[in-house]
């Protein structure tokens, strides 16, 4: 039993938030917010130390926890769906933090299809960050590749994907889906392969484009993937899942980056992947990663995922970039990289859930996914409504700008040189 109060963005919570440190609450920010709490008895005295200090907390914004705090993170609104009575204390999109008791810990944890999972709320963390790199000079080599990113490219790619009535990882259409894009990479000049994959006790495929690298001896590898498939959650495997957003909006940025890198030459070795199997469970990329040889996996400098891109949730275009403390350097490459050639928005956190970035993350290696802001609000994920009518063509060409300034230039490019 405890109690906490919320903290709105302000020059007053920074005070509040440190105060609460050293008075002994705990407290843990989710962008603009900031939750603090204490056990019951301890709390009086926290407030009363953190008024000598003149920081007035209001008693009216008080609430009385009736377990403990928990995060959640959820695909789309799953575990709000699940279960509407379950006490929020913070929403998000993505990350929630709720106030359970044991018996409904134990309860909601269990989550059909890891469409959720409930974790111990990490004491004075922040779970989700709103970063303001400074924009950089832009390089010239690397503003021309920003340029030549079109949107009738993009948007061509994106509505072929759509057009297939479903892209259901086990349907017929998939494998169609699949073939199509591993012509557009042969036609780009990339190495394709088609590699089968298990999924149950079906059968489909990742699509694998290479482009290597010219330096001698030992390259690195960048990777830049998306899943393929889409999925109809209401429906069976042949039920219309045209997956716009979720995820022929990723998988079109990846056609587009292959499309915008396909002439250039560079020292390191560049492989695209779009993966299948990820709506049943990370099919195709847990299978990538355990495939893997030791020496392969060394050579990965990045893993940029793209997964639902070109929904705009917020106010102004949102990109959330969700990696782990091993991705933490390739983040702020890509915030960076944000903060120069586009005008997005950035949310951090070192959350990793329910995409394909995960198994890579697993192995240590350095993954991110990027995300439309706010893809919890997204109630057409994973229906027949899921449409090129919600597609935002603006957020989703910035977000495939930011990954391929960062693809472009970890790819060892000589800067110097004139476009
Ligand atoms: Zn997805």
């Amino acid at each position: 039993m405890g109690r906490y109060i919320l903290l709105s963005d302000s020059s007053e919570k920074r005070i509040a938030e440190e105060s609460a440190r050293s008075y002994g609450a705990h407290c843990v920010r989710l962008g603009d917010q900031t939750v603090v709490w204490t056990d019951s008895e301890e709390w009086n005295a926290f407030t009363n130390k953190a008024r000598q200090a003149g920081v007035s907390l209001d008693p009216a914004e008080t609430r009385e926890l009736e377990g403990q705090l928990y995060l959640v993170i959820q695909t789309g609104r799953a575990f709000q769906n699940t279960y509407p009575e379950a006490r929020l204390v913070i929403e998000k999109g993505r990350y929630i933090v709720v106030d359970l008791l044991p018996e409904e810990v134990s309860r909601f944890a269990e989550s059909k299809d890891d469409w959720w999972a409930v974790r111990p709320l990490a004491m004075d963390s922040v779970i989700m960050d709103i970063v303001k790199p400074e924009a950089q000079l832009a390089v010239p080599r690397v503003q021309a590749k920003i340029e030549a990113v079109s949107q009738s490219r993009y948007s061509s790619s994106l509505s072929s994907l759509v057009n297939f009535l479903t892209r259901h990882s086990l349907s017929s259409q998939f494998t169609s889906a699949a073939t199509w894009a591993a012509d557009q990479f042969q036609s780009l000049g990339y190495q394709v392969e088609l590699l089968p994959i298990n999924v149950g006790s079906g059968g489909s495929y990742n699509v694998i484009a290479d482009r290597p690298g010219t330096e001698n001896g030992v390259r690195k590898l960048v990777l830049v993937t998306a899943h393929l498939d889409s999925v109809n959650l209401t429906g069976g495997r042949e039920a219309p899942a045209p997956g716009a957003d979720d995820n022929a909006s990723g998988a079109a940025g990846v056609l587009e980056i292959a499309r915008v890198l396909a002439e250039h030459s560079a020292k390191h070795d560049l492989r695209l992947i779009l993966f299948g199997g990820e709506e049943q469970g990370l099919h195709g990329s847990k299978q990538y990663v355990s495939g893997l040889e030791a020496s392969e996996r060394a050579r990965i400098s990045a893993v940029i995922n793209m997964d639902m891109v070109a929904t705009l949730n917020t106010a102004l275009p949102t990109v959330l970039l969700e990696g782990a403390p091993v991705s933490r350097t390739l983040m702020e490459k890509l915030a960076e990289a944000a903060a120069t050639y586009t005008s997005l928005t950035v949310q951090t956190s070192e959350n990793p859930f329910a995409s394909d970035h995960v198994p890579f993350i697993n192995e240590l290696i350095p993954a991110v996914l990027t995300i439309e802001g706010t893809d919890s609000s997204n109630i057409n994920i994973h229906t027949a409504n899921d449409t090129l009518d919600h597609i935002n063509y603006g957020l989703a060409l910035d977000i495939v700008r930011m990954n391929l300034a960062v693809t472009f230039r970890l790819l060892g490019v000589n800067e110097s040189q004139s476009p």
